[in-house]
């Protein structure tokens, strides 16, 4: 009897265990940033009957180039399956919207920017930031892949095309004889699986004299300050300053300037123009930024690999503080069911042993279950009748928000512990 030939499967050479190569300057990957085991995607909350199945995990083991600095994951997940159908709406967000107000204000003067010109935003969202240059009657144009917000955008006024941004899109809009005068990208450059073909399409559709700004978390943060849980299989790279520059300029644009702004735990956002232009000169910002991250270590591949230490630590400690909770017969609980929090979660191996729930302001999260963990998820008003002794709050990037949202629980007694950026228990 005769055994039927074996089919080869098609794979990447990531799934066929290869080494992995970097995503911008293709040398292989060897150094290990930081392994934090393997979960499933952070916004895959699971109902009561999902809860009797099984879950699909995937590595979330990051590397540093040593030739670039670019910290990345491996694709494990194709970014249609994540963004086809997104669930996050940027307009839920009162502070987010503040600050999109803010920038389009600020970017209609410093660019001088009329009714001629053409703003393009990559991953415009529910259209949250090009509304307001609606609002100003400038001409713009949203491009975003994901079907179900685009559709909020369209349903305001805001001129939205469905789709994948990249070279291929941006050569169709340049044919037809639309370059921007400004490009926006905001937190996408860290969703963008082929960074090279995103940067270069932003050249092709940049107009001459145009500029480019972007935001993105800074990695100088997210190392200084343990936010190990912002590493998720949606955020594919980490950007230091230097590198960000670099892959700007290999594909031809100057980075002229940058800002440190608060946002998502410390961002970035760069200006950047064609490199053979001569005008905004660079900024004396941008060398100054280059030394702070020379200075912190991060043109030394070591500096980055005693980031794992510093979050194995910090996972223990972590641990201690709820065993010994549990062992004295304190309850603890969780505020917030962030995607962060289900990275800090899985990682740390914690259950509803040790985390009997969480609660979350939004509805569509009641009587769900975090992915992996699988702690119930339950409305804040549980905390007021269950009365716990400890609150662990999983968005502490909202900690001031969330402590005077807390203040009530102080009636009995509770504390309020904070895991990031070192496990810290308020008095
Ligand atoms: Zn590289």
């Amino acid at each position: 009897m005769s055994m039927p030939a074996e089919r080869i499967p098609d794979s990447t050479p990531a799934q066929t265990g290869l080494q992995p190569v970097c995503r911008f300057c293709y040398s292989d990957l060897r150094r290990t940033f930081v392994d934090l085991g393997a979960s499933p995607l952070c916004e895959s909350f699971l109902t009561e009957s999902e809860c009797r199945g099984p879950e699909c995990h995937y590595p979330l083991h990051v590397y540093v180039c040593e030739n670039c600095f670019l910290v990345q994951l491996e694709e494990f997940v194709s970014p249609e399956e994540i963004f086809r159908e997104y669930a996050y709406f940027s307009s839920y967000s009162e502070s987010w919207l503040d600050h999109a107000r803010r920038y389009v204000a600020d970017a209609i003067e410093r660019f001088r920017l009329d009714g001629d010109s053409l703003v393009v935003e990559l991953a415009s969202n529910d259209g949250y930031l090009l509304q307001y240059f609606v609002d100003e009657s400038i001409p713009c144009l949203g491009v975003e892949p994901a079907l179900n917000v685009a559709r909020v955008a369209i349903g305001k006024g805001v001129p939205t095309l469905v789709d994948f941004f990249g070279n291929l899109l941006a050569q169709r809009l340049a044919d037809s004889g639309r370059r921007a005068d400004l490009i926006i990208a905001n937190n996408v450059l860290a969703q963008v699986p082929d960074l090279n073909d995103f940067v270069s399409g932003i050249r092709i559709l940049l107009a001459p004299g145009g500029t480019v700004t972007a935001e993105f978390p800074h990695l100088q943060r997210l190392i200084a300050e343990n936010q190990y849980d912002t590493i998720y299989h949606e955020h594919f790279s980490y950007f230091g300053f230097g590198t960000i520059e670099r892959i700007f300029s290999e594909h031809g644009l100057c980075v002229f300037d940058v800002e440190e702004l608060p946002t998502h735990g410390g961002s970035l956002r760069i200006y950047a123009r064609h490199e053979d232009e001569v005008s905004p000169q660079v900024s004396p910002r941008v060398s100054r930024l280059k030394e702070g991250e020379a200075r912190a270590g991060l043109r030394d591949s070591d500096r980055y690999v005693e980031f794992g230490r510093q979050v194995e630590s910090s996972k223990r400690a972590l641990l201690r503080f709820l065993i010994e909770a549990a062992d004295a017969n304190q309850s603890v609980v969780g505020y917030g069911a962030p995607g962060k929090g289900n990275t800090l979660l899985n990682y740390c191996g914690i259950g509803p042993d040790l985390l009997e729930y969480t609660v979350d302001r939004n509805p569509h999260k009641h009587g769900r279950f975090l992915p992996g963990s699988r702690i119930p998820i339950h409305p804040p008003e549980r905390i007021e009748q269950t009365k716990p002794d400890y609150i662990l709050i999983l968005p502490w990037n909202l900690r001031d928000e969330i402590v005077s949202q807390l203040a009530y629980t102080r009636e009995w007694g509770a504390r309020l512990v904070l895991p990031i950026p070192r496990l810290e228990v308020i008095a």
